[in-house]
């Protein structure tokens, strides 16, 4: 699929495209959606069903396999673990939740129940992409209430250091869902940043295709950890010697893009849109959840707003309107 980079002109359209993309108003899918495939992490071989859910019920995970346990995507069940985002109540696991959730944050949809016969979220290609090609098969069901964002009040930010640099995460006032994301990583992947504001509508071209990535060298380490039973050439890209072993990409940033997918499924755990800007360098799930637990945390950081207004506005410079690339530094 080739990079239809942005399309979308900034500043001065910014809040027209806003509007007209986000109705503000809550969503649920037109009718059940049926995925199968295997976990990446686990190998287990799953089924997977979307149902549409009541307006105000927000994205419930149910356990088909053990009577119908349910656990609700938010914070407070977030499990941490090193190579996906879980989801974990009363000792029940759900793994790898993290593009699916992009999805629905990506494309505005609020209630939905996923109903799982086994513990891990079905890999499928590697990216979000057949989740929104469904929605887009099927439709959207525009539901009678109003849509609340997790509307950020102050800056809430998490360092780390670690041997490869500095990795951080910072979330701000701002108006739309503004991420700037900065990924360093040896060759091919090299240095590249992503700039994008998600309420543009721009997700399903320029975020949902990007798939995730691993290096051939980390892989019998990973096996032998059993971390990777389900992986193969057809769910992720593969690096070797320097190389991409089985191109072609589908961006050529699709590295930055996938962090990008995966940063939004991981704070779709805050419960809520974020209404707000994110900035992030060298992180990942680790510390995209340990955002998420902090800004919960910190009820003074945030509060749930409907709408954006004037006063939100007002903090931030400009909104860039569209996705935009930042060509490898
Ligand atoms: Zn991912």
């Amino acid at each position: 699929m080739a990079s239809s980079n942005t399309g979308f002109s900034t500043a001065q359209k910014g809040i027209c495209i806003t509007l007209a993309a986000q109705p503000h108003t809550e969503c649920t899918l037109q009718e059940p959606l049926d995925f199968e495939g295997v976990g990446l992490h686990s190998g287990a071989p799953v089924r997977m069903r979307l149902i549409p859910a009541a307006a105000g019920s927000g994205i419930v995970f149910r356990r088909t396999d053990l009577d119908n346990f349910e656990i609700p995507a938010n914070g407070r069940n977030v499990a941490r673990v090193s190579y996906a985002t879980s989801l974990m109540r009363q000792g029940v696991l759900i793994s790898t939740t993290e593009h699916l959730l992009s999805a629905f944050i990506g494309h505005s949809v609020d209630n939905v129940i996923v109903e799982l016969d086994n513990l891990e979220v079905p890999i499928l290609d590697g990216s979000a992409l057949p989740y929104v090609e469904a929605f887009l098969r099927t439709g959207l069901k525009p539901q009678r209430r109003r849509r609340e964002y997790l509307r950020i009040l102050k800056p809430v930010e998490v360092t780390e250091n670690s041997k490869d640099g500095t990795k951080f995460i910072g979330i701000y006032p701002g108006t739309g869902y503004q991420i700037d994301y900065r990924i360093h990583f040896s060759a091919p992947i090299g240095t590249s940043r992503f700039l994008g504001d998600l309420d543009t509508g721009a997700y399903a071209d320029l975020i949902a295709p990007a798939r995730t990535f691993g290096f051939r060298e980390d892989e019998p380490m990973l096996r032998n950890m059993g971390l990777i039973r389900g992986a193969t050439d057809a769910c992720a890209i593969l690096i070797g010697a320097g190389k991409i072993q089985n191109g072609p990409l589908r961006f050529d940033d699709e590295f930055v893009r996938h962090k990008v997918l995966d940063l939004i499924g991981d704070l779709a755990l805050a419960g809520r849109r974020i209404q707000g800007r994110v900035v992030a360098e060298r992180a990942g799930h680790a510390m995209h959840t340990a955002l998420v637990s902090r800004l919960m945390k910190d009820r003074s950081a945030w509060d749930l707003a409907h709408v954006y207004d004037d006063e939100s506005q007002e903090q931030t410079e400009p909104a860039h309107a569209a996705f935009t690339r930042t060509a490898h530094a």
